[in-house]
């Protein structure tokens, strides 16, 4: 399997090199992203129930799956619901000259205006209530008082615990108007994200997720980040077990019906190679160039699969199974 390089044609049907096209690096690259100043931390009421790892303990790690059915399962599509309205919110907010400090504070209301603890917030350390990921960054950017530009990209990142339970889900979002390659990067990483979560059924194994996203990065010319993963998630924020989006043959770990866990691939415009910022926090690529990430909350069915972070309407920034089962899928090289 090999990435399409940027002499051959793009995948798009232009007839155009893939480098002079939707791989046109130079109009995906933006003004690397600064440090801002990070806000002070945000109230919960003492009526929201937090996490065992607020008020100074640790985090509790799962090193067994979460598997949920009949009530629990009830408690978690709650979470699940509650982190998909709350994303949804957010997204609406996302705009030219918009802080990523904002649009913290309307993830942090919107969870709280739902009896919902937002997970991040002091998990670890982390100071607040959602990751805010722009352009350059990979994943886990704190909110700060950047104002985002038009032409950016910001993943937004959300979790929420209530009911005993953590939902999790993500979305990237373009800042105004921004260029059909950076588009094409944000697209093509939805679409992944979906077949990946399209490929979990009972019967097959865990390796099938990264087997559907790798191939169709690369067949459009992007990366995929090797060191960050899915997890399982439930009564446990993180859980085993870890969920690769690149090919690990060796991975053969069966689905289960019940299993409950993330998938949220981040695919690079250009290497996914990356470091850290000296926050502790902040994974940044080293070339610079953009990268989009999008994440569910999934169970494994009977049958198969089904998405659990989708707001009561069945919606959601992320999107759904319905998008790769019909035909607005990104162009198929
Ligand atoms: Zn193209």
């Amino acid at each position: 399997m090999n990435r399409l390089r940027g002499n051959a044609q793009c995948w798009c049907g232009s007839g155009r090199k893939f480098k002079r096209c939707h791989g046109d690096q130079r109009a995906m690259r933006r003004r690397p992203v600064q440090p801002g100043r990070v806000g002070p931390l945000l109230a919960v009421p003492s009526s929201i129930t937090p996490p065992d790892y607020v008020n100074g303990q640790l985090p509790v790690t799962s090193s067994s799956f979460q598997v949920h059915s009949g009530e629990s399962l009830e408690r978690l599509r709650v979470a699940c619901r509650v982190a998909a309205e709350v994303l949804e919110t957010v997204g609406r907010e996302v705009a030219p000259g918009v802080t990523t400090d904002y649009l913290d504070q309307v993830a942090h209301e919107a969870f709280i205006s739902r009896g919902a603890y937002p997970s991040t917030l002091t998990y670890k350390g982390y100071p607040k209530s959602i990751c805010t990921s722009v352009n350059e960054v990979i994943c886990h950017g704190i909110p700060d008082d950047r104002p985002l530009q038009e032409g950016d990209i910001v993943n937004v990142d959300v979790t929420g615990y209530v009911e005993g339970m953590h939902g999790d889900t993500s979305a990237t979002f373009g800042v105004g108007e921004i260029s059909p390659s950076l588009q094409a990067l944000i697209d093509v990483t939805r679409d992944a994200t979906l077949l990946g979560i399209a490929a979990v059924a009972p019967g097959r194994t865990l390796n099938a997720i990264g087997a559907a996203i790798q191939p169709y990065a690369f067949a459009h010319g992007f990366g995929v980040v090797v060191d960050y993963g899915g997890h399982g998630i439930g009564s446990v924020f993180h859980a085993a077990p870890h969920v690769n989006h690149t090919v690990h043959d060796w991975d053969t770990t069966p689905f289960e019906p019940g299993m409950t866990f993330t998938v949220e691939p981040m695919i690079t415009a250009g290497s996914p190679n990356h470091h850290m910022w000296s926050d502790g926090w902040t994974v940044a690529a080293n070339d610079l160039l953009p990268t989009a990430q999008f994440e569910h909350t999934v169970i494994v069915t009977d049958a198969a699969v089904e998405i659990l972070t989708l707001t009561a309407q069945g919606s959601s920034p992320a999107g759904t199974l319905a998008l790769v089962a019909g035909e607005t899928l990104t162009p198929k090289p």
